[in-house]
């Protein structure tokens, strides 16, 4: 799909019709005249290194069981959510509208400006910061962020760990940052500086 029919593809008001969709209460509005310029990119999964479960859909609804694991102690009663969350298999779940602010990088900032929550989409990849992501996630997240940039003016792509360095450390460098600017044909002043 070309730019302007991958604009018209979304709904009026922010969600990809190809992804499936879960609402969570986990946001808000953007504040006024807030520009969608930023893609932050995170990895999870719950518990950490365990894949294929509903945890993490449960997490972003609060409908997570915080006694079901011993790691889910230690985030007892976070409140987050991303926009979009692409699982193993490249299936694409979406939480929350592009028009509104997703909970998902926290005390935050890129090239100046903080807040990222108020002006980017977040998109968390289902795996472990430090570990490779699948083919089938790449797969999924290339269209997604073609249709992300034809309905905002994004200008930077990056990591949760570019914009809370010394904080986070996702999605860590099992991602392929080259792979992905190769795949988009965007220009590297797009993404974080790769070494
Ligand atoms: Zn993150």
């Amino acid at each position: 799909m070309s730019g302007p029919s991958l604009r018209a593809a979304w709904s009026d008001d922010g969600w990809w019709p190809s992804a499936r969709r879960i609402e969570s209460p986990n946001e808000g509005p953007r504040p006024a005249g807030a520009a969608v310029e930023l893609v932050v990119l995170h990895s999870i999964s719950l518990p950490p290194g365990e894949y294929g479960g509903d945890q993490i859909e449960r997490l972003f609804t609060n409908r997570l069981d915080w006694d079901a694991h011993p790691y889910f102690r230690q985030i007892r009663g976070v409140e987050v959510s991303a926009h979009f969350v692409i699982r193993r298999d490249g299936e694409l779940l979406q939480f929350v509208s592009t028009d509104r602010r997703a909970w998902h990088a926290g005390r935050s900032r890129w090239q100046g400006r903080d807040d990222c929550n108020s002006w980017s989409v977040g998109i968390e990849l289902e795996g472990l910061e430090g570990q490779h992501f699948e083919r089938a996630q790449y797969d999924a997240l290339v269209p997604l962020l073609r249709a992300v940039r034809a309905r905002h003016p994004i200008r930077h792509v990056v990591g949760h760990e570019h914009v809370a360095p010394g904080r986070k450390i996702d999605p860590g460098p099992g991602f392929d940052w080259v792979g992905l600017q190769r795949r988009l044909r965007w220009t590297a002043q797009r993404f974080p500086p790769v070494g």
